[in-house]
């Protein structure tokens, strides 16, 4: 097939910046650049009908990090780059409502929660150490005393087994991602961003001052400046790179009558999340039963995982309930030694933002503002 001039001077015209990766980091990064530089021509060029990675296929959790995990991030990266990722968390969630609404995106400020398990129990003393300073550390970022608190009085009117305490953050919510990657998408076709879907990008070439794109079709596309949003399939086009891929596999009851587990809830080191869908419940996780399996970019489901959800979800949050399994599905993190997205200028005029380490709903609001610095 050939392409027509039309074709030629509009949806494949050269442009000023081409983004590969339609996912909620390319699409900020598009919003962001826009608002900068509103002359500026955009592309954005996903191999996916619509996005396919992470960003409509996680748990919604509108979320900035939970008591033990924090903690572990600050023996690892250091206190500092820590309150760090948790500050860009954070702005990136007050973005997200301020940009879209909330209830555009059905975003809801129904607190979170962190079981602690009777296995992971490190006693009640020692987690009221950890919560204080945590608070006080987090209080210049959230302008709130108490982020964290114990609230095991709660475990009983959830229902939960096998739970020895419940941390609540009342600063964590949920949202809807596929109204809010619409939302993006939406927004940035209305400021004159082209999207290109369907088109997969192989490989990429600088020529001169532009950076030529090669797909597998037809088409081939110029820009003077190419940014690659791929995150967890970041190797392909950009090997070396700090990234491993993760899947996260998720499943959807039927409704159940008097559910009484509200808000989003992060189990065993955050491994396995939950939260409730109206009065359903969406359960993810559990990837630590087959790690080396789940290290794939292939998007689908497996019986180990999705026994072993079913039997978290019989066993732990629903022990008596009868429902049904109506939603079944896989989407792929990225991952890598340092949980700090990796956000530079790889070779001249080719940057890329990845690595969200499975809490990119936030982060991407963020790190599409640097990028759009950066490029400027
Ligand atoms: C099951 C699951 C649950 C999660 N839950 C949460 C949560 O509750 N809260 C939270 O904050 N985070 C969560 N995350 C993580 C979050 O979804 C991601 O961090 C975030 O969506 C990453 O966005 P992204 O744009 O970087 O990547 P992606 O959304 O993966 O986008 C990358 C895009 O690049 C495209 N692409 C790849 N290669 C090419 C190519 N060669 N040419 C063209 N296009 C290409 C893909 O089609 C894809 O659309 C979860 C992730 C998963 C998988």
């Amino acid at each position: 097939m050939q392409i027509s001039i039309w074709e030629k001077e509009s949806f494949y015209a050269p442009k000023d910046v081409i983004i590969v990766g339609s996912g909620l980091v390319g699409l900020w990064c598009a919003w962001h650049l826009k608002r900068k530089h509103p002359k500026c021509k955009v592309a954005i060029v996903d191999r996916g009908i619509i996005p396919t990675g992470a960003s409509t296929r996680n748990a919604g959790f509108a979320c900035f990090g939970s008591v033990t995990e924090l903690m572990a991030d600050s023996k690892k990266m250091g206190s500092d780059k820590m309150l760090e990722l948790v500050e860009m968390r954070f702005e990136g969630l007050q973005r997200i409502r301020k940009v879209f609404g909330e209830k555009h995106v059905d975003f809801e400020w129904c607190g979170g929660y962190e079981l602690i398990t009777q296995q992971n129990d490190p006693g009640k003393e020692k987690l009221e150490q950890e919560i204080d300073s945590l608070n006080r550390q987090l209080k210049a970022i959230v302008k709130e005393a108490h982020t964290f608190k114990l609230a095991d009085k709660k475990i009983a009117s959830f229902g939960f087994g096998n739970t020895a305490h419940l941390i609540e953050n009342k600063m964590e919510g949920a949202l809807h991602s596929g109204k809010l990657c619409q939302a993006l998408l939406q927004s940035v076709q209305a400021q004159g961003v082209t999207v290109l879907n369907a088109v997969e990008i192989a490989g990429f070439e600088k020529i001169g001052d532009q950076v030529a794109l090669y797909t597998n079709q037809h088409i081939h596309l110029t820009t003077k400046k190419l940014l690659i949003c791929t995150n967890a399939f970041a190797a392909q086009l950009l090997p070396g790179l700090d990234i491993v891929p993760a899947r996260g596999q998720v499943l959807v009851t039927s409704p159940i009558p008097k559910l009484a587990i509200r808000g989003t809830f992060h189990y065993d080191e955050g491994f396995y999340y939950f939260r409730n869908l109206g009065d359903r419940i969406l359960l993810g996780g559990a990837r630590n039963k087959a790690i080396e399996a789940e290290t794939t970019t292939e998007m689908n489901i497996t019986d180990t995982i999705q026994h072993e959800l079913e039997h978290f979800l019989s066993t732990y949050l629903l022990p008596g309930h009868t429902y049904q399994i109506t939603d079944r599905w896989s989407g792929i993190m990225g991952m890598g030694g340092e949980k700090m997205p990796i956000v530079k200028e790889v070779s001249p005029d080719v940057f890329c933002a990845v690595r969200m380490s499975g809490m990119g709903v936030a982060l991407a609001a963020v790190v599409g503002e640097k990028v759009a610095k950066m490029l400027q």
